[in-house]
């Protein structure tokens, strides 16, 4: 065994279907009675839900999460969060929400109670993003770790087939940077392999059924494996090209991990054999790149930044960025391969 260094994270998770009705119960184990549940617009009905669910313990709901947690939106909601005397902070929703939950935390270090209904995995880590005057910069600090996750398979029902898909393949690049991470461990790569084999098998089925039950189970529950991957290690080449695509190129947040991913792997692929053999193993296939490709490709998710809207001409600035601050990565990063690794991703090439 290779020597090695593991940070746990303090938080307490609980899984199941119908585990929305504990909300409650878990507020009160907090010592508190006085939620804000958040959510973005499109949700309103389920936060409605979450505050009917608290009784007397909600001070109502604040409706307006958006991407990439702008400050406006955060002062909007501590504005609120002052007004109603909050003492708790419940978020239903995806990274969005969960985001300006996390806002709200580092402004106020209000505990979390954070009901995830996407994959993107941000309930689990200690990271925030935020933006100010178009401008996203990421910290990672245990302020903004939830101290309570509630994942409720039923919730993740609704969440329309073509986000799914785009969202579990975003875990999935979690999992997979995770295991290659300079930091990684084994207790993480195990949860990583986990992670990718049990939302792999989820696709296909969630696909032709969006509403079946187990195959809801399992990506949840990569979700949080993978999530759990992302709070605990560090990232690399994958994560910087599509934090770089999505706050400088404002490219949607799944869907450029979905197309990147493949590249990403391809790229890294000479450095790691050994890490790629697993993920190959863990997604059934032979190949890690082409089979995380063709996931993509044959549940209809997109394989191409043309497609999501990129500029072909913005292709040389977004290398430039990526390139422009060093950080690990497992192969050394080369601009004129980063450029190629984008070209192919832009045109949606299989690797
Ligand atoms: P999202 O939260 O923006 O959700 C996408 C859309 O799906 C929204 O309109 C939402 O209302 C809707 N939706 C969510 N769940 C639903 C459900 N079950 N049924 C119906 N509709 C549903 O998307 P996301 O991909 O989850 O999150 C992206 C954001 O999260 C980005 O800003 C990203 O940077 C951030 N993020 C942060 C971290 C972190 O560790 N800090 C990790 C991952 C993602």
């Amino acid at each position: 065994m290779k020597p090695f260094v593991y940070n746990a994270l303090p938080s307490r998770v609980i899984f199941g279907s119908n585990t929305l009705y504990q909300i409650k119960d878990e507020l009160r184990l907090l010592g508190k009675n006085r939620g804000l549940v958040l959510s973005t617009a499109g949700q309103h009905k389920a936060a409605s839900q979450v505050s009917n669910l608290l009784g007397e313990f909600s001070v109502g709901c604040f409706n307006g999460a958006v991407m990439h947690t702008p400050i406006t939106v955060t002062n909007d909601a501590l504005k609120i969060v002052m007004e109603t005397k909050a003492d708790c902070i419940i978020a239903i929703g995806g990274g969005s929400t969960i985001g300006l939950a996390k806002a709200i935390a580092l402004n106020t270090n209000l505990p979390q109670i954070v009901i995830p209904t996407t994959y993107a995995g941000s309930e689990a880590t200690p990271i925030i993003g935020q933006t100010e005057n178009g401008v996203k910069t990421t910290q990672r600090t245990l302020k903004v770790l939830p101290e309570v996750i509630i994942y409720d398979v039923e919730l993740t029902k609704t969440l329309p087939v073509p986000i799914t898909i785009t969202s579990a393949m975003n875990a999935i690049a979690h999992a997979i940077e995770a295991l290659y991470s300079k930091d990684a461990n084994p207790f993480i790569s195990m949860l990583a392999e986990q992670g990718i084999e049990a939302l792999a098998r989820a696709i296909p089925i969630i696909y032709h059924s969006p509403l079946d039950s187990a195959a809801r189970s399992d990506a949840l529950f990569g979700a949080w494996a993978c999530g759990t991957c992302l709070g605990a290690v560090g990232m690399s080449i994958h994560h910087k090209l599509c934090h770089t695509l999505g706050g400088s190129f404002s490219l949607p947040h799944a869907e450029t991990h979905t197309v990147i991913l493949p590249h990403a792997v391809a790229y890294n692929e000479s450095a790691t054999t050994e890490v790629m053999a697993r993920v190959a193993k863990a997604l059934g296939v032979s190949n890690a790149a082409q089979g995380l490709y063709d996931l993509a490709a044959q549940h209809g998710a997109p394989t191409s930044l043309k497609e999501i809207g990129m500029n072909a001409s913005d292709i040389s600035l977004a290398v430039e960025i990526a390139c422009a601050s060093p950080y690990w990565n497992p192969r050394p990063i080369e601009a004129k391969a980063i450029h190629n690794l984008l070209s192919n991703a832009f045109y949606g090439k299989r690797p």
